[in-house]
């Protein structure tokens, strides 16, 4: 134990405290500059910390947070608990601060054999502390004050105060939804992006755009023509890609996820996150990565370093496994990467009939955990309250938490504060759940649809 030479600290400060005008400065006085950075100016509300709280509070099923409730595969689980409890303790201790070796090394295989380069392990990957950290990293590291980045709405909903904490300025443009001609059910390949609009967004003050595909909310899954689009003004207007992928095995009914890193002139101005909480069902781990050029990584490098600095070494191990493991049954049906995609479509499928069965228009999604529904018909449940200043699916996803008990995350909250009120009759379900919650959730569903009914 350390002992303090001499009196002790509190005979020293009572001695302080009765000498001669000390009082004044006792420990009651309070502080009165302000204490918040500017750069928190706007930023403090944060719409998960109010509707989490509701959902544990009145939900008897949580469609909304999106995590699986399912576990994660077996062989990953055995792959943590060997590298917890096997015999080389160095896993307990530090590891390399941008990536622990073995990660980055099979990261390194796995991602240059999909975007067909040779990746150095050391300055091509590095790992993060979920794909969250890989966001921030981007933003500090490249967004100067003034600086603006093009976010595509609906997203993430992190980016926005991410890039301000950066001094940059987000600009926003919208995914525009275009009705099915045939009567169809929507899908999210029905929302696009207004080439012209795209274009205007770019100017000589652009500094990156991000890209998030498959994207959350709405399970949209970028076509070819899509990215090229973007990559053809992100290479004519020399701007950075900072490209989310993180839900990049997760898409559906035989639809291809295209890299945008992998297209003519992007290499060099993308970086790529990815994360193996969504990758391998683990999203309590918290390991990402970011996979890019030497020259960007660099910079990522720097702000890790002075803040983060390191990763959990075993989780980190585990995740090396996992990948070793996928590697080896690349494209085969035991793949966990071909297997999960399978079970959540059908999954995506169970939810898509639940929700039409209660009159809600589900959009089908190409993509991700998510699926967002239409619920303009609901006007009787939950009438309009014009000139309110919260958006209408806010207060129809607390209604439906409180009296239905089923948690749902309002679509609004994707967008920025102008645009909420445009697309504020939709809800975001996430539907990576067990199936005995996606039947509890059915016989809600159904419970309401009979009351809806009944005179
Ligand atoms: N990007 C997107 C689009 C996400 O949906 C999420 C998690 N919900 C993240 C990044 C963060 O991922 P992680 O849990 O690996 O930090």
């Amino acid at each position: 134990m350390l002992r303090r030479a001499g009196p002790s600290l509190r005979h020293f400060l009572l001695e302080r405290k009765s000498s001669a005008g000390y009082s004044s400065y006792s420990s009651e006085a309070k502080m009165s500059r302000p204490v918040q950075a500017r750069r928190l100016e706007g930023i403090d509300k944060n719409i998960w910390v109010e509707f989490v709280k509701l959902a544990a509070t009145y939900s008897t099923v949580n469609l909304g947070q999106g995590f699986p409730d399912f576990p994660p595969p077996d062989f990953l689980q055995k792959a943590f608990v060997r590298a917890l409890s096997g015999e080389n303790h160095m896993l307990h201790q530090y590891t390399r601060a941008f990536g622990h070796p073995p990660l980055v090394k099979i990261l390194a295989q796995f991602f240059g054999k999909l975007l067909g380069r040779d990746l150095d392990p050391m300055t091509n990957v590095m790992v993060t502390v979920g794909a969250y950290q890989a966001l921030f990293c981007c933003f500090q590291a490249f967004v100067d004050e003034g600086d603006e980045v093009i976010i595509i709405e609906p997203f993430f909903d992190c980016y926005e105060p991410m890039v301000k904490m950066a001094g940059g300025m987000p600009v926003f443009v919208p995914l525009r939804p275009k009705a099915p001609k045939d009567g169809k059910l929507m899908s999210s390949a029905d929302w696009h992006l207004d080439p012209a609009e795209l274009a205007s967004k770019f100017s000589e003050r652009t500094k990156a755009i991000v890209l998030n595909s498959p994207n959350n909310p709405l399970g949209k899954v970028f076509s070819r023509g899509e990215l090229e689009l973007i990559a053809d003004l992100c290479v004519k207007h020399d701007v950075l890609c900072i490209s989310d992928e993180v839900y990049e095995w997760l898409v559906y009914d035989g639809k291809e996820h295209i890299r945008i890193a992998s297209l003519q002139g992007m290499w060099d101005r993308t970086v790529t996150i990815g994360s193996a909480g969504k990758s391998f069902s683990a999203t309590g781990w918290k390991v990402g990565w970011t996979v890019g050029p030497n020259r960007l990584l660099q910079h990522l490098r720097t702000v890790h370093q002075n803040s983060v600095y390191h990763c959990a070494t075993v989780a980190q191990e585990a995740v090396a496994q996992g990948f070793q493991r996928e590697l080896e049954l690349y494209g085969k049906p035991e793949s966990y990467f071909i297997q999960l995609p399978k079970e959540l479509q059908q999954k995506r499928d169970w939810l898509v009939q639940s929700l039409g069965a209660v009159g809600m228009k589900p959009i089908i999604p190409e993509g991700t955990y998510f699926l967002v529904a239409d619920i303009s018909e609901f006007k009787s449940d939950v009438p309009d309250v014009p000139d309110s200043d919260e958006p209408y699916d806010s207060r129809f996803a607390k209604w439906m938490v409180k009296n239905k008990g089923l948690a749902a995350i309002p679509l609004s909250a994707f967008y920025c504060g102008a645009h909420k009120n445009n697309y504020n009759h939709f809800i975001r379900f996430c539907f990576a759940k067990e199936e005995a919650t996606l039947k509890a959730a059915n016989d809600i569903l159904q419970k309401w649809k009979r009351e809806k009914t009944s005179p």
